[in-house]
């Protein structure tokens, strides 16, 4: 079944669950879908690993990872018992082992106390058996702020208030991205290291995925990118015999406007340097009239056309009404046996 929203979050670890319910509380209006591709959420690391609460102790004082770790231990306690989830404060001890390690033993303790832990407390090797009677130590540190708890009940507790709040969660949904571009992938590759997200990135045409994937995709987006293709109309066609029946594309291209030309080469490459020179060639912009055809001849149907508005002084888009720049397009691959009838919003005819 294909759903629609206007974000889309890929991984139902814990940080796809914790970055969807701060934007749910953040946004209510937000229509927010969290794609897992896993039968279930937190299969992976964050329902496999030790379950500790971290304290933040061994982070350089006034790093954004002290900061985060201090203040994250701190709120996912308080998270837990909002919400009844059992939390363990066992704390730990870390020990110096011999006379070598008391340095670096003593700069812990130091950035500890400077990132604003409580109740740290230095043990001699007499008090350290008295916490870990099997420990042998020359000295320790007692943090009393670590804890343990279940990740996995954490992550349902979130995803079940992120449902109450209107958002979608859909599992067994796989996100698949292709280029031809071997560096651009590099590149996105490096991104999904920091970001954790695996998102399966290949290097493929979408005419070769249509021919081993026919009829197996939900939703499809294809944005900035058809205005760089020798042959756009065979894209869509692609990715028409990629979606499932029911399934929507969405693409979001430049218009062949005198706006466009101004706007996207004139000022985005040659005054603002946003983009290299060359970047776009104005005979390839594409009329939303062009890409109804195309999309009429793939079999979809359009359903809304809207504007696409870049806002330099803020860094950021919006969706508007004016398409004569850069402008989204969204149609659905109709259901066989299923009578075509009016789609809320749909656009009356493109301009
Ligand atoms: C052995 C070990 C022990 C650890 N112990 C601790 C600890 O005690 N305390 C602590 O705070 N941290 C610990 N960590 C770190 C912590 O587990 C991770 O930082 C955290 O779980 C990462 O969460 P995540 O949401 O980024 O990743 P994950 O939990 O791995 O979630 C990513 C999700 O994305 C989904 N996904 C991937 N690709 C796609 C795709 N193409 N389409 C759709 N969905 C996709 C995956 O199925 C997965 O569910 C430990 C890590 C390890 C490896």
């Amino acid at each position: 079944m294909t759903q629609s929203g206007d974000l889309a979050i890929i991984g139902g670890g814990i940080v796809g669950l914790a970055t969807a319910l701060a934007l749910t509380e953040a946004h209510p209006r937000l229509r927010l879908i969290l794609l897992e591709k896993e039968p279930q959420l937190a299969g992976h690391q964050t329902g496999h690993n030790s379950g500790v609460i971290h304290s933040g102790i061994y982070y350089k004082p006034g790093s954004l990872k002290a900061r985060t770790c201090v203040d994250g231990a701190r709120r996912m306690k308080q998270f837990c018992d909002t919400h009844g989830i059992k939390w363990e404060g066992c704390g730990k001890v870390i020990v110096a082992t011999d006379e070598a390690e008391l340095p670096r033993l003593q700069t812990i303790y130091e950035r500890g106390q400077a990132n604003g832990l409580s109740g740290l407390k230095m043990l001699s090797a007499a008090e350290v058996r008295e916490y870990e009677p099997n420990c042998r130590a020359v000295r320790a540190i007692h943090v009393p702020e670590t804890g343990i708890v279940d990740y996995v009940q954490v992550a349902a507790k979130m995803a079940e208030l992120i449902q109450q709040r209107g958002a979608q969660i859909l599992t067994g949904a796989r996100v698949t991205a292709i280029d031809l571009a071997p560096d651009l992938l590099k590149i996105a590759r490096l991104h999904k290291l920091e970001s954790g997200v695996e998102v399966d990135y290949r290097l493929s045409s979408v005419e070769a995925l249509a021919a081993q994937q026919p009829g197996s995709y939900d939703a499809i987006t294809c944005m900035e990118m058809l205005e760089h293709v020798p042959d756009p109309a065979s894209v869509l066609a692609a990715c028409a015999t990629l979606l499932k029946p029911g399934g929507r594309l969405f693409v979001s291209t430049l218009n062949r406007t005198p706006a466009a030309f101004a706007l996207a080469i004139v000022g985005a490459e040659y005054i603002a340097r946003l983009l290299p020179t060359g970047t776009h060639q104005y005979r390839d912009f594409i009329k939303p009239s062009e890409l109804a055809a195309w999309l009429r001849a793939s079999g979809l149907q359009l359903e809304d056309v809207s504007g696409l508005i870049y806002e330099p002084w803020r860094n950021a888009a919006r969706i508007g009404s004016r398409t004569d720049v850069n402008y989204l397009a969204c149609a659905s691959k109709p259901v066989p046996g299923e009578v075509e009838g009016p789609v809320p919003g749909r656009a009356e005819g493109p301009a």
